[in-house]
């Protein structure tokens, strides 16, 4: 059973622990591990996200390094869908497919196996935490450039004043909580 939206942002909102200065400081860090640690909670939450993937139609389902991994393979492997990793840069074997994007200091970049897709199939990204936006983007437009189409991307917490949704060029974006 897929529990509603409003018990999904609940679960969310006990299951993130939020640790001032870190990982550098003025970072309000959201630590997902404690939601994963609760067995009914990661389920609900699982169970949630493979939901907003069934009604989006997708065929695959791409999670971003590190923590979008911990959500997309599940999600994917309940829903019998393709499961792709967003890797960070130099982590995946080749041919890849990359994409830079701006962080606050530097650059960092993202890649994605291009030929594990098959052109027009819909994707659903999936990361734990949407910022700036920078990092989904690059996803998504890593996805695109493989010839897919990104369904929707799915966070399960959105920090809405650090303006990420803008970033996303009018993507549907679903966030089972936004603070
Ligand atoms: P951004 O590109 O700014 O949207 O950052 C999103 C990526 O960085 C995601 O992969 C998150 O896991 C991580 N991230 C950024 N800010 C935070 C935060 N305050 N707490 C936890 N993770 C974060």
């Amino acid at each position: 059973m897929v529990p509603d939206a409003e018990a999904v942002a609940a679960l969310v909102d006990a299951g993130l622990r939020t640790v001032p200065d870190f990982p550098r400081p003025g970072v309000q860090f959201k630590d997902i591990t404690p939601l994963l640690a609760d067995a009914a909670a990661f389920a609900a939450v699982v169970a949630a996200l493979g939901e907003v993937a069934r009604r989006v139609g997708a065929d695959a389902v791409a999670g971003v390094e590190a923590r979008g991994f911990m959500l997309a393979a599940p999600v994917a492997e309940r829903c019998g869908l393709a499961f792709w990793p967003v890797r960070k840069a130099g982590k995946l074997p080749g041919p890849v497919l990359r994409r830079e994007y701006a962080l606050e200091y530097g650059t960092a970049a993202v890649e994605l196996r291009g030929d594990l897709v098959r052109p027009g199939q819909r994707v659903l990204v999936l990361d734990d935490v949407l910022a700036t936006g920078g990092t989904a983007r690059a996803a998504c437009e890593l996805v695109e450039e493989a010839g897919a189409q990104v369904a929707a991307v799915a966070v399960l917490l959105e920090l809405a004043e650090l303006g990420g949704r803008a970033q996303l060029g009018g993507r549907p974006l679903v966030a089972l909580r936004t603070a």
